[in-house]
């Protein structure tokens, strides 16, 4: 699901719902409807046309976006001069602002940006991405706050929370650092790059959140079933791209080569990349290959999770 096909669903919603409520009485438009093979034409042709008005809208085709509005303009007052000859009349709106149009002086009305985004959350929340993750429900106290090796865990992820709270608040599809998260499980990544998650989708920007192995099944699927690369297409063309659990099983050959380009097509483009990773860099490099973690290293901001695990602590160079 991406921002287009939800602003689609988000307008078609609202013109369903309108045409649901021109009238008080909807018994009486199912008999029109059943009756009349014009007033039947009329409906599916604003169905059509309402889908068509937010795919123009969203690409930003103003002259086709003005010519459909009008024919919708016609075909609303053909209708209405049917249902007013039938004796049927109009309720009040749900949005006063465009009159359950879902639109308002050319663009589209707030209304329709709130269900999108509603819409696009409902998505991810059906595909395991949790909306309940936040900045604001981060604990810190679970981080230990005395020093260990010279480093506190507590003082560690408080400077990391306060990067992806900045990271998420000045985000910019163009301008925002890559991330590799590293650290064992257990230690916030997930939680952390939720919160960005959530607090982008709300700020409209088209965000894709997946775990690795969901990731790679995904591509590896449509890759040897001839399927439509949807999945590659969107890891290389959203605005912020979330991989989550990069780990050590087993990988093929395909996966590491579809990893890295999707890594390098995103750096050339210059469209930022989050990465959490359960592993050392050096990892990376074993299991992804070398060009994989050089990819990484050169352009990446590293944030090393810290907690109560010993080892970890160990392997910090920083
Ligand atoms: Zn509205």
């Amino acid at each position: 699901m991406n921002f287009e096909s939800a602003y689609a669903q988000a307008v078609n919603e609202i013109r369903k719902k309108l045409d649901a409520r021109t009238s008080a009485n909807e018994s009486e438009i199912q008999k029109l409807y059943d009756s009349s093979q014009q007033y039947r034409d009329i409906v599916n042709a604003l169905s059509k046309t309402g889908t068509e008005l937010g795919l123009a809208a969203f690409s930003g085709d103003t002259e086709a976006f003005d010519s459909l509005q009008k024919k919708a303009e016609k075909l609303n007052d053909a209708k209405k001069a049917i249902l007013t000859a039938s004796g049927i009349n109009p309720l009040a709106y749900d949005c006063d602002v465009c009159k359950d149009t879902g639109y308002n002086n050319g663009r589209l009305c707030d209304c329709v940006k709130r269900r999108a985004v509603e819409i696009m959350m409902n998505n991810a929340a059906g595909l395991g991405v949790d909306g309940s993750c936040t900045f604001d429900n981060f604990n810190l106290d679970f981080y230990p706050e005395s020093a260990d090796n010279g480093i506190s865990a507590r003082k560690r992820m408080t400077s990391i929370f306060n990067y992806a709270l900045e990271y998420a608040d000045s985000f910019s599809e163009q301008t925002s650092e890559n991330l590799l998260f590293i650290g064992n499980t257990g230690l916030g990544k997930t939680h952390l790059s939720l919160a960005i998650y959530n607090s982008l989708i709300k700020k409209g920007f088209n965000v894709s959140y997946k775990t690795a192995f969901n990731l790679f099944s995904a591509i590896e699927n449509e890759h040897f079933n001839e399927r439509k690369n949807d999945t590659y297409e969107e890891c290389l063309n959203v605005d912020l791209l979330i991989i989550d659990d990069l780990g050590t099983e087993f990988v093929s050959p395909f996966v590491k080569s579809v990893l890295y380009n999707i890594i390098n097509s995103r750096l050339l483009s210059k469209k930022p990349t989050i990465i959490n990773a359960n592993i050392s860099l050096k990892e990376i490099e074993t299991t992804y290959t070398p060009r994989v973690s050089s990819r990484i290293f050169g352009n990446y901001t590293v944030k090393m999770f810290l907690g109560k695990d010993i080892r970890q602590l160990k392997k910090i160079s920083e």
